[in-house]
């Protein structure tokens, strides 16, 4: 069939896109040239013949490429050869591919410099094994079904820029060796990056993954932009390689993400980041400055066996307590306290410090034979936080001197030749003396017999009483002032 129209019929295409003009003629009755009409006003041979034709002209010699050759119309290629300009990028602006089958696809094609922005795959996208010798423009694509780009290999740089797919993104392997720009993308289907590598920066700058997001095994040799990506499904970056820095600011992860056995050679920021899931550090190395400042981390957050070798910082971060606690262990809590103490973070310090020690409790708790260190550590959260709380060492000391004022007027006590015992009962001015017993008899050696009207000991009950008050006192006084000293170190 031909489409050789009389020279009066033939008008442009009108299909215009910035300034970009479409150099083909309208298609018959249409307004636009058979790469730019929608599905339905085209037969899919018709499409593909032209393709093949056009992608015949641009070749400009005889190709061995695929089915390029095949379906070729001499008149039509010798057509598109006078609308092409020589060293000029390949242009498929704007095209809208009817769906591609077996003769037809771009699986292990060549291309040269090309563009494909604006356009539209109807079908799945086979573009599989393909290479891009020069830059790809994809940007602003619709992928109405799948898009398999698994094993390509895109030389300069390549542009997904706000690029929609509807269906399975496939990257599978696919080697970028200048800058990927997949930022503003939308991917409603899974977006499998396994194993894929980044040789300049990776720009997923608030992309939306609404399906399940695999960069398990990727390597990022340059800067992995992941900033206020949004990723509603499974994240994972299982042993993910990050040469450069792995900036996830401000990211969400609704669903599990997972780091394990990732490498961060450079930096890792997850500031404000948002973990609606599980957090799954495990075996990850930081190599570089870890930063989860303002990170909220509403599930679990594990970092069994992690590597810090430089600083972490949890500035701010929210961690949801008892979960926290149970996805770390005592020895990462200690190597990061370690570390920290190393560098002089003595902020950081004091969290992991407490973190350590809430693990050594938990550890206490659960053999039968610690119960005293379990007690005693039991304590040490109760009444300091573990040293860390001064407030908590005075309000516990506070709590210490009235129970023991009441055990006084319980246990009896003399005041002005008047034997106060009220058994359960205390009013309150023989509570104010017992509290001013409690006071007098912190005092060392006789020093109280010197104190004119003080309130003066009893009975053998009292006395032990007495003893255990200046035990109790003289420990959490202890606590206090150590934790005032630790605020102060900082
Ligand atoms: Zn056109």
């Amino acid at each position: 069939m031909s489409t050789a129209v009389s020279p009066a019929e033939v008008k442009p295409c009108s299909y215009k896109h910035g300034s970009w003009n479409c150099p083909f003629d309208a298609q018959g009755d249409h307004d636009r040239c058979i790469f730019h009409l929608s599905v339905d006003q085209k037969a899919p041979e018709e499409f593909w013949r032209h393709l093949a034709s056009y992608l015949r002209a641009l070749l400009c010699a005889e190709g061995d490429l695929l089915w390029v050759g095949e379906e070729v119309d001499d008149t039509l290629v010798n057509s598109y050869s006078s609308s092409i300009k020589p060293g000029d990028a390949w242009h498929f602006h704007g095209f809208v591919f009817p769906a591609m089958d077996e003769e037809h696809n771009f699986r292990g094609f060549v291309f040269a410099a090309t563009d494909f922005m604006d356009a539209r795959f109807s079908g799945e996208a086979h573009f599989a094994d393909a290479t891009f010798g020069a830059w790809a423009v994809f940007a602003f694509v619709k992928f109405d079904a799948g898009a398999c780009f698994g094993g390509a290999k895109f030389a300069e740089g390549a542009s997904f820029f706000q690029t929609e797919y509807a269906g399975a993104a496939n990257f599978e392997g696919a080697t970028f060796g200048a800058e990927a720009n997949f930022n503003g993308t939308t991917f409603s289907g899974e977006a499998d990056f396994v194993d894929a590598t980044f040789n300049n920066r990776a720009g997923f700058f608030a992309a939306k993954f609404t399906d399940m997001a695999v960069f398990s095994r990727a390597t990022f040799n340059g800067r992995a932009d992941f900033r206020i990506a949004k990723l509603s499904d499974k994240a994972n970056f299982h042993a993910a390689k990050f040469a450069s820095m792995a900036n996830f600011a401000g990211a969400t992860f609704e669903g599990e993400a997972n780091f394990s056995l990732a490498t961060f050679s450079t930096g890792a920021r997850f500031w404000d980041a948002k973990f609606a899931g599980m957090a799954n550090f495990d075996v990850a190395t930081f190599n570089g400055e870890a930063d989860f400042s303002f990170a909220h981390f509403l599930s679990v957050l594990f970092f069994r066996e992690a590597d810090f070798k430089a600083r972490v910082d949890f500035y701010e971060a929210r961690l949801p307590g008892s979960s926290w606690m149970l996805g770390m262990d005592e020895r990462t809590a200690r190597s990061i306290r370690l570390l920290a103490e190393k560098h002089g973070w003595s902020a950081d310090a004091g969290v992991f410090y407490a973190i350590e020690m809430d693990y050594r409790r938990r550890r206490f708790r659960k053999t039968p034979r610690c119960w005293l260190q379990y007690l005693l550590m039991e304590l040490y959260r109760l009444t300091s936080h573990y040293g860390e709380s001064p407030g908590r060492a005075l309000a516990s000391l506070a709590v210490a001197l009235l129970l023991f004022s009441y055990s006084f007027v319980i246990s009896g006590f003399w005041f002005m030749g008047r034997r106060v015992d009220r058994d359960l009962w205390a009013t309150p001015s023989d509570l104010w003396l017992a509290f001013r017993l409690a006071l007098v008899n912190l005092l060392p050696g006789n020093l109280p017999s010197y104190i004119p009207g003080a309130p003066v000991l009893s009975s053998p009950a009292t006395r032990t009483w007495a003893v255990a008050q200046v035990i109790v006192t003289y420990v959490l006084l202890t606590m206090f002032l150590l934790a005032i000293r630790r605020r102060f170190r900082r």
